[in-house]
């Protein structure tokens, strides 16, 4: 490891209620504008199976015995602790992951955020430890027998595998959850950018004080952590295609029956009704947003608009005012205030975006790029890359298979409205898609015809143009998951999401035993 700074820290991973140093075969973590070393991260003294045994024993028994207002209060220290620390958490942001401001606003508000929006969901549940699920139902001729079905929450850990373009959202979105059903987190976040949420955990750690065991976390490769799973444990996985496949098709997950909730890649589009005009408000409204989602986090979001429909007869004028968009975002450093647009998590990154451009060439022309020079960094050692439109006249089945996870999309016109229906569908499952018009019978006939292959449908007619959260934005109070290779499974939002961490039971009895169960009739739905 000869050229790193004798002061980078080793992140340390907390398991079985203690911290355990990385270990030597550390893995380094880098700034993307310059590639120097900012951390290590491994978890060689991690032993997985301990540290799930011990979440097990100590958090799931301590988190069970409280309600959900009390869970909920417990949240509430939690992101209180977070807000305390905003501009260390800014800082590392822009460090270890190459985020602007807006960037790291999106990960580290919204951490807070939906923090808060599950205390202040908890505290609307009350003193209940159970979920309701509808009223009583009869069984038999006999009214004093019958059935109520309730949620108890699991006695196992919730494995938390993350990406590595969310790392503060990403933890906390997930354990804001887990930590109201009841059940503790081990997270693992991506190694690349593990530093925030590692610093998060610790500072939560300290000061907030939940009980023990409730939350773990290991900083670096997952090693058999998966093969130590037992039933009534969890996973929800945030990645790749391909890493979700080696996790649903681990031997232990498939023999235990363990519960695997998976979020991962995805062809997301917008699409830009064929009532539009040149500058009319759905047409600009259409434009901000394809240039806000090429350009935001430097296009490493999953929910990033990839494919960009537009009515054949405007292809042209969409292009010219979407790349006049793009020409206004200033890419480089974003130490630099003036910086729209930083780099990509790492060189890695970096070569896998070129790769992914240079396949995407063979089947549309690349109709604008930034020219390196305009960059405001070091190209060569820097993770930059300009935003990249491509544009295809014809079908060509690359666009939409293949997920390039930087600002790279591509403008695919369409000549009828089931032309645009069947386009985006052909990414075959996917997390968001946007449509934008003020004809209401088309957003009428997209949401029909689009929600059966997407999770979210967002519907942007221009009462709403300056309201919405946006195309790829995700809110703590909605559930939605893409089929297919957007990985079938859930954003857990709401009360809905706490259905992941607890089991639907059947309970069936006399009446007055009913009544004490469901807690006098009163469902937390
Ligand atoms: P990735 O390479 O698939 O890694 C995701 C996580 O899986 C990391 O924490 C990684 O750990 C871990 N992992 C790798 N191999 C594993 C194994 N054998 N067993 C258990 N865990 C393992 O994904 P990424 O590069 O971090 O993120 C980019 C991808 O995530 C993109 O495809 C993007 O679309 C997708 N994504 C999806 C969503 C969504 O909500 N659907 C959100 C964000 C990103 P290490 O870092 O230690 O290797």
């Amino acid at each position: 490891m000869a050229g790193i700074a004798p002061d980078v820290p080793t992140l340390s991973n907390f398991v079985e209620g203690r911290w355990i140093p990385g270990g030597a075969e550390a893995r380094e973590l880098v700034n993307p504008v310059n590639g120097e070393v900012v951390a290590l991260a491994g978890t060689s003294g991690v032993d997985y199976g301990k540290a799930l045994e011990f979440a097990r024993k100590n958090g799931g028994p301590a988190l069970r015995r409280l309600t959900f207002f009390e869970r909920a209060a417990e949240l509430r220290k939690v992101a209180d602790v977070l807000a305390e620390h905003r501009e260390r958490w800014y800082e590392i942001a822009r460090i270890n992951s190459g985020n602007t401001k807006a960037d790291a606003t999106i990960d580290i508000e919204g951490a807070i955020g939906t923090l808060k929006y599950f205390a202040r969901l908890g505290t609307s549940l009350g003193e209940s430890q159970i979920l309701g699920d509808g009223g009583p139902e009869p069984l038999s001729r006999d009214p004093d027998f019958q059935a109520i079905h309730i949620g108890v929450p699991l006695r196992g850990v919730a494995v938390h595998i993350n990406a590595y373009n969310f790392p503060a959202w990403g933890l906390w979105e997930k354990a804001a959850v887990s930590l109201l059903s009841g059940v503790p987190i081990l997270a693992k976040p991506a190694t690349r950018t593990a530093w925030l949420a590692q610093e998060m955990i610790e500072k939560v750690v300290e000061a907030a004080r939940l009980p023990e065991g409730a939350l773990s976390i290991v900083c670096g490769p997952a090693g058999d952590l998966l093969r130590h799973l037992q039933p009534e444990d969890v996973v929800c996985f945030t990645g790749s295609a391909a890493t979700s496949r080696k996790v649903r098709n681990h031997p232990t997950v498939s023999r235990e029956s363990v519960r695997v909730n998976v979020e991962a890649d995805s062809l997301n589009a917008a699409v830009l009704g064929p009532d539009a005009k040149a500058n009319d408000p759905p047409f600009d409204l259409f434009v901000r947003e394809v240039v806000r989602e090429i350009t935001v986090k430097a296009g490493q979001k999953c929910t990033a608009i990839r494919r960009i429909l537009v009515p054949a007869s405007l292809s042209d004028t969409v292009l010219q005012a979407v790349e006049s968009g793009l020409r206004g975002v200033d890419v480089g450093d974003p130490v630099n205030s003036s910086v729209g647009m930083g780099p990509l998590v790492d060189m890695t990154q970096r070569s896998d975006v070129e790769d992914g451009i240079r396949k995407l060439s063979g089947a549309a022309e690349i109709v604008f790029q930034t020219d390196p020079s305009d960059v405001d960094g070091d190209i060569e050692k820097g993770a930059f890359i300009g935003p990249t439109l491509f544009r295809t006249r014809s079908e060509s089945p690359v666009v939409n298979e293949l997920e390039v996870f930087g600002p790279v999309a591509t403008l695919v016109p369409y000549e009828s409205n089931g032309d645009a229906f069947e386009i985006a569908e052909r990414g075959g499952g996917s997390l968001a898609v946007s449509v934008f018009s003020a004809d209401l019978d088309f957003l009428e006939e997209a949401a029909i015809a689009l929600g059966p292959s997407h999770g979210r449908v967002l519907l942007v007619d221009p009462s709403i143009g300056d309201s919405h959260t946006g195309h790829g934005i995700v809110m703590p109070s909605c559930t939605h998951g893409g089929p297919g290779r957007a990985g079938g499974g859930e954003e857990l939002g709401g009360l809905r999401g706490l259905w992941f961490y607890n089991r639907r039971v059947a309970m069936q009895g006399s009446v007055p035993v009913i009544e004490r169960i469901s807690g006098g009739g009163e469902s937390a739905e």
